[in-house]
């Protein structure tokens, strides 16, 4: 394993991040890059990743606060209105 390419590694493991296979630790870790690199989130299936993204915040509160879950949304709907609707 390499940390040289942090996207070559995110790829690597978001199936079975997706499929809610990884440790906390580990999705934690997907789920930070995927929010950060929009390379990745054009790499692959993006409404399938938030869907997940979204329903494991719901699941998991404590580890997903509120501005995360509107940074998801902004993400989504990014281009298509304003971004602060609270
Ligand atoms: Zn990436």
């Amino acid at each position: 394993m390499t940390k040289d390419d942090p996207c070559a590694e995110a790829m690597n493991q978001v199936h079975a991040f997706l499929h809610g296979e990884l440790s906390e630790e580990a999705a934690d870790e997907i789920r930070e890059h995927l929010i950060a690199c929009e390379h990745c989130v054009d790499s692959y299936d993006v409404e399938a990743c938030i869907d997940t993204l979204l329903k494991r915040c719901a699941q998991v509160e404590i580890s997903a606060p509120v501005s995360l879950r509107v940074r998801i949304t902004q993400m989504v709907v990014r281009g298509s209105g304003p971004a602060n609707s609270f």
